[in-house]
């Protein structure tokens, strides 16, 4: 089995540091990610900086990472995050290839975070995926509160697929299937898993567990016994979501690749260099990092 880990860091995870990265620690931080192995990372989110500071200029970033030489030749994919056509645009602008939109299946947490219901969500979806393609350039969906709604509380199956079957019209070449709020449990999981691939192929989706709750690598074994192959992950275990209030901690790239190694899976990625990367910008963010695995790896 290929287990491929889609590293968020340098988006997810720097996007609810209260302390503003400079763009120079971001390049560095995902520039040496991608030397560490990892070959699909998300760099940044081309929405307003007045909603997300930390995200502005995601322009400078990628344009730099996707000029890098050792990376080309790498084949690392850089992708951003893109609300609307503007998004798309300016991340076409700084030479990416891929970008990823976000609906969510519930809809406060829609209007919150992105000021539109799940429709318009859906709406502002298919227009960036039909400029996307018509630009060669491939979209990943993101289905957000996938598995519970900060505010909503328990969101229904019938939810989450009405969103997968839309991004799957869309033309989206994959869906990640997202625990904004790290409330998903193994028994959510392999229930919501068995509803998605009775209606979608198997292979099209990802899983995005943040561990506020301790679940997420749990959560991951039950996703690979059930025939995920994609798992989203953020270095140093940094991240939430600036709209999801608690929403702390994504899954950490260095507990993910721990468990995954010892599982003989994805062992092309080096788990001493992904400790590097965070190693080298915990002083940037002010506090510790708190990947279960970095943070023991830090003991002398
Ligand atoms: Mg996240």
């Amino acid at each position: 089995m290929n287990v491929t880990v889609v590293e968020l860091g340098p988006r997810d995870g720097l996007q609810n540091e209260p302390t503003p990265v400079s763009v120079a620690d971001r390049l560095a931080f995902a520039r040496a990610l991608g030397r560490a192995g990892l070959t699909r990372i998300e760099a940044g989110a081309f929405v307003h900086p007045s909603r997300v500071p930390q995200m502005a200029s995601s322009d400078e970033v990628c344009a730099a990472l996707v000029a890098e030489p050792d990376l080309v030749a790498r084949h690392v994919r850089f992708s951003a995050l893109v609300p609307n056509l503007r998004g798309l645009e300016r991340a076409i602008a700084a030479g990416l290839r891929e970008v990823a939109v976000f609906p969510a299946a519930s809809e406060t947490f829609s209007h919150r975070n992105l000021n539109q219901s799940v429709d318009e969500a859906l709406a502002s979806a298919r227009a960036v995926c039909v400029s996307a393609q018509g630009s060669g350039v491939r979209v990943r969906g993101y289905v957000s509160t996938a598995f519970g709604c900060p505010y909503e509380g328990q969101v229904p199956v019938t939810a989450v697929l009405r969103v997968c079957e839309a991004l799957l019209a869309m033309g989206v070449f994959e869906i990640a299937i997202s625990d904004t709020i790290g409330v998903a449990h193994p028994g959510q999981v392999r229930a919501l898993i068995r509803e998605l691939r009775a209606a979608l192929p198997v292979t099209v989706l990802a899983m995005h567990f943040h561990d506020t709750r301790g679940t997420a690598l749990a959560n991951v074994l039950a996703a690979l016994d059930a025939g995920i192959a994609t798992f989203d992950a953020c270095a140093g275990g940094l991240g939430g979501c600036p709209f999801a209030p608690g929403a702390t901690g994504n899954l950490a790239t260095e507990d993910l690749l721990y468990m995954l190694h010892g599982l003989g899976l994805a062992r092309e990625i080096d788990l001493a260099a992904v400790v590097a990367a965070s190693a080298r910008l915990e002083p940037a963010i002010g506090h510790p990092l708190p990947s279960r695995y970095y943070r023991a790896s830090q003991v002398r």
